[in-house]
């Protein structure tokens, strides 16, 4: 008898399970469903804040693929359809057809809880007036690059961006992109919250500002004001006022775990839905992935709940692949994350000294300059990097990067030496590429471990 595998969530968890799943069984042992509550599936999330900038045009280049292009793949997927309910003792979903305003119950015998997660949102007087936007759904996107396009005497010459994460240091990006007076907001004493050790954040911050964004941080958004018409015209942090025509608040996001509570799934120790290394939730039958679960980091080996497209396309590729019929476990994070704010790249992988300290470690770091090419090359440009060490073992704990062109990918390097578990001396001698346009002859990343051995004696 054919069997059905039912996915909640059509973006990069569950459409990577979807895919895999798929690829392991036939059309007539295994059909494939994916309910998706909103009109996009299989989009970059990712591409948003440069939709916004006007970098890559039009919105629909986010998008990977087609539901036709899925159904020519023998999987149906069905758009405005949202899972209202899972009903884990009879095996089934109540589904409501957003459009028609029709529920329906639909049985599986495998189900994938990939729900994702949302803009976490604070109680901000006045962030319901006309210009305060969110940014996590493509929706949002295509609302804030429309209020940039619009002409005449609404032109949008003011933007301010609260929330220094990732999602905020890319959308002042779009903003100064498009030559709009841009100030960005962060409750924190620096930028990108503690994914860098708070001295080399402070020096990230002081680059942030040399290319013209304003950075304030240790201020609380109080409230957000507006005119007659109510439309935004400031953020109103204690005695400061931020005139605003645009404000994006980007206050970090949270993984949509209810319908998941409410079905008797175990919610992990960091707020996602706990899954086992086979993303077997706590009910046999179901299995989750992506933004709305709880991994494990690899060296802490302690619970995380990170947003990251990376994880979610991998971990969606692993419970496909065992729904499939497969045997494959997820490894575990080192919360690898790389961004940029015009030329200026940043990257982090690992555990920063404090967080390293914290887990127990008995952690060295160093922090030095260097440059993205030879210092003859013309385009070499500044980078810094900071490495953090275990001392008794001399193995890598973490390093974190920012400079300009070609600064940060470098962190895969140090990335791939931390997941093997290299100690300082087994990666000062690795053989790296070299050639003037590239490096120094000493790779920044060979410096790193050089001076480390040099801290580590
Ligand atoms: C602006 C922005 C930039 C980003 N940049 C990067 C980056 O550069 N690198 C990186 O690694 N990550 C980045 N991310 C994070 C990345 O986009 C997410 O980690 C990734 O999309 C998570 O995939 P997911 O499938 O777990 O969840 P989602 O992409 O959130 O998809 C979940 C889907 O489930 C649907 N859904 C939820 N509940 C239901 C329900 N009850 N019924 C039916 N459907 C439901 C939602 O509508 C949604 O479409 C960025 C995110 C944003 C917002």
């Amino acid at each position: 008898m054919t069997e059905r595998l039912v996915v909640i969530g059509g973006d990069a968890a569950g459409m990577s399970t979807a895919t895999n799943a798929r690829r392991g069984r036939s059309v007539d042992d295994l059909e494939v469903v994916v309910f998706e509550r909103g009109d996009w599936i299989s989009f970059s999330a990712c591409g948003e804040p440069y939709y916004v900038a006007g970098i890559v045009d039009p919105l629909e280049r986010l998008l990977v693929r087609s539901v036709e292009d899925f159904a020519r793949g023998g999987i149906t997927v069905r758009k405005q359809a949202e899972v209202l309910a899972i009903d884990a003792g009879s095996r089934t979903v109540t589904v409501r057809d957003r459009a028609q305003g029709r529920d329906e119950v639909v049985a599986y015998d495998s189900l994938m809880y990939a729900t994702g997660a949302s803009a976490r949102r604070l109680p901000i007087e006045g962030s319901n007036l006309r210009g305060v936007h969110e940014m996590h759904t493509l929706d949002d996107a295509r609302a804030v690059r429309a209020a940039l396009d619009e002409a005449g005497a609404d032109r949008v010459k003011r933007a301010v961006v609260v929330g220094g994460g990732y999602v905020g240091i890319e959308m002042a990006e779009a903003f100064h992109h498009r030559g709009i007076a841009t100030t960005l907001i962060s409750a924190d004493p620096h930028l990108l919250g503690e994914t860098l050790d708070a001295e080399f954040a402070e020096a990230f911050v002081e680059e942030v500002r040399a290319l013209g964004i304003t950075v304030v941080t240790e201020e609380r958004v109080a409230c957000i004001q507006g005119d007659e018409d109510g439309r935004v015209t400031a953020v109103g942090c204690g005695d400061q006022v931020y005139p605003a025509d645009v404000v994006i608040l980007a206050t970090g996001t949270v993984p949509n775990v209810e319908l998941a509570r409410t079905a008797g799934l175990r919610i992990g120790e960091s707020g996602g839905v706990w899954v086992d290394d086979h993303q077997r939730t706590s009910i046999p039958g179901i299995w989750a992935a992506g933004d709305c679960v709880e991994t494990h980091h690899r060296l802490t080996d302690g619970p995380v709940n990170i947003h990251l497209g990376t994880y979610a396309n991998r971990q969606g590729r692993i419970a496909g692949i065992n729904i499939g019929g497969g045997d494959q476990a997820f490894p575990g994070v080192l919360a690898t994350a790389i961004s940029k704010v015009m030329s200026l790249e940043v990257a982090r992988t690992g555990l920063t000294e404090a967080e390293a300290t914290r887990a127990g470690f008995k952690a060295v770091a160093t922090t030095f300059s260097s440059t993205t090419s030879a210092g003859y090359w013309p385009e070499s440009t500044r980078m810094h990097v900071r490495a953090v060490a275990d001392r008794p073992s001399r193995r890598i704990l973490g390093a974190q990067i920012f400079g300009g062109p070609g600064a940060a990918k470098r962190i895969d390097a140090l990335a791939m030496a931390i997941w093997n578990e290299m100690t300082v001396d087994d990666m000062v001698n690795a053989d790296l590429s070299y050639a003037p346009p590239f490096s120094g002859v000493w790779d920044p990343v060979l410096v790193a471990a050089r001076k480390l051995q040099e801290l580590l004696g």
